[in-house]
């Protein structure tokens, strides 16, 4: 760990001074590197996740795509927020000095990378490429589930990189160390709830605090409604199903609660039936799933459509059904994750106000969903959108919340528990905003101000200005 953290302090300023298009250029021949060898990573992914290689090599191309993403966000400079007010003599509160903001790199992030996305959410995954285009370098606490492909994927992205901008750490012990090491800046964690409160608290702890960008657990609750239930109830359970066993249901965004206003359950049967079993990532997912899969099956109240299955050749998906009543009572068991492919069909009586309930029941949760009638529009639907958004950081309609997109509004976050910190995202391009803190110069002579801050404005970013004079007409809303 010591020789990774010294590198990674050292490649602090070398990726803190890169102009914007030179970081570009590092993101997109990692993603070269990383795409030029997928014929050796994904055989190794299989390997040591069983996940499937369509999907691996699915993953890769989204991995490759999101440090491209973010080697445009570098590039456009915009992520600086460079904002420049002139002085003014005559400003309304008295005299405006020259203020000079913009934002920089934090220093060396503690990537911890989660099990479940072996390439999108590990080495070379989300939070390293948005850590890295702010100009941070990262040092990845890897997975114990895949643990020679981390080593191999930070060989093969780190040779495109600064030196010391990417490194790999491994074990328990390490991952506390380097989070309690005053070199560390920032942390950034997928995984479970506990493990990742756990580590907030540590990284809080310390004698200097720094932020943790922690996504645990959700339960994506999917409401459908009546009008979309009679329209077209095949394809609702036919998708269901598939989101519900895609990746063994290895997945942050799985629905873990599908609401009903009728009997559903029975007609979803079949298609969880067909899934052939697919193996979990590793022992301790197996146990977790296995310990949450028996609680939830022997709850009174609960009743089972698909019973599925635990074996040694993997796992088949579980159905079972229940009420908001039941739901309610039993709290402390039905509503925490079941990380695997087991969902919970609840039934609701239509016109109740089901939102209200969602918001006692479900605590913070990644998304939300709605299926609803192609002409459907009513007080209660609206009051449920308003329920829905207070509850997750993603609200999707006529859809199924695996498979997150990458792209520039995308929103991979949410109140608590579904991360420790609701104002961000792991997705997208605002994530990039985890690893950047604001600094503004004061009446600073042009030599000394950083290049992003000068009137010549060398590297090209954007600036936005505030000319002298603005404030008078303040509040006029011309
Ligand atoms: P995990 O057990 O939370 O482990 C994730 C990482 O955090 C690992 O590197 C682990 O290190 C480390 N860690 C966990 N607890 C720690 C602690 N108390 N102190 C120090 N380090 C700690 O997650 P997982 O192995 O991926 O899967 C287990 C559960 O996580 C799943 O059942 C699911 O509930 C949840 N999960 C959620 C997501 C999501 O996207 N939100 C993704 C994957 C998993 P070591 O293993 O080396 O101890």
């Amino acid at each position: 760990m010591e020789s990774e953290l010294a590198a990674a302090t050292a490649a602090a300023p070398v990726l803190a001074e890169m102009a914007p298009r030179q970081r570009a250029e590092a993101l997109v021949a990692a993603a070269d590197a990383l795409l030029a060898a997928a014929d050796e990573l994904v055989p190794l992914a299989m390997e040591e996740t069983g996940l499937a290689e369509p999907r691996l090599r699915g993953e890769i191309k989204r991995t490759a795509v999101q440090l491209k993403l973010f080697a445009d966000v570098a590039a456009a400079g915009e992520f600086l927020d460079v904002r420049l007010d002139a002085p003014d003599p005559e400003f309304v509160l008295g005299p405006r000095p020259d203020l000079r903001r913009y934002l920089v790199p934090l220093g060396p992030v503690l990537n911890f990378a989660a099990s479940n996305f072996p390439f999108a959410f590990s080495v070379a995954g989300g939070d390293t490429a948005s850590a890295l285009a702010a100009g941070c370098p990262v040092v990845v606490k890897a997975h114990p589930g895949h643990p020679r492909l981390s080593d191999r994927t930070a060989q093969i992205v780190g040779a495109a990189l600064p030196a010391g901008a990417l490194t790999v750490i491994h074990g328990q012990d390490e991952g506390v160390a380097a989070l309690r090491d005053e070199r560390i800046a920032a942390a950034s964690f997928t995984g479970s709830l506990a493990g990742g409160r756990a580590l907030a608290e540590i990284a809080a702890a310390r004698p200097r605090p720094i932020p943790f960008y922690g996504e645990l657990g959700s339960l994506n609750p999917v409401v459908v409604t009546p009008a979309a239930l009679a329209e077209r109830a095949a394809g609702i359970a036919e998708g269901f199903a598939a989101s519900v066993s895609g990746s063994a249901g290895q997945l942050c965004t799985k629905p873990g609660l599908l609401f009903v206003p009728d009997e559903f359950a029975s007609s979803a049967a079949e298609a969880f039936q067909s899934v052939a079993p697919h193996p979990l990532l590793h022992p301790g997912i197996v146990d977790g799933y296995t310990h949450r899969r028996t609680e939830i099956l022997q709850t009174a109240g609960v009743t089972v459509t698909v019973e599925g299955a635990v074996t040694d050749d993997g796992v088949t998906p579980t159905l079972v059904e229940t009420d908001l009543a039941t739901l309610l009572k039993h709290r402390d068991t039905l509503l925490q994750e079941a990380f695997g492919p087991l969902s919970i069909v609840v039934r609701y009586t239509p016109g109740e106000p089901l939102g209200a309930a969602l918001i006692d029941l479900i605590e913070g949760s990644l998304t939300a969903g709605l299926h609803i009638g192609s002409a459907e529009d009513s007080p209660w639907l609206h009051e449920l959108v308003t329920d829905l958004q207070a509850l997750s950081g993603r609200v999707l309609f006529n859809g199924w919340p695996t498979g997150v997109a990458v792209t520039p509004a995308m929103q991979h976050g949410g109140p608590f528990p579904a991360t420790t910190n609701p104002t961000t995202t792991s997705v997208g391009t605002a994530s990039i905003g985890r690893f950047l803190r604001p600094v503004v110069y004061q009446d600073c002579p042009q030599f000394l101000l950083p290049l992003p801050l000068r009137d010549d404005n060398p590297w090209n970013v954007p600036q936005h200005h505030s000319p002298a004079g603005e404030s008078a007409a303040w509040g006029s809303l011309a």
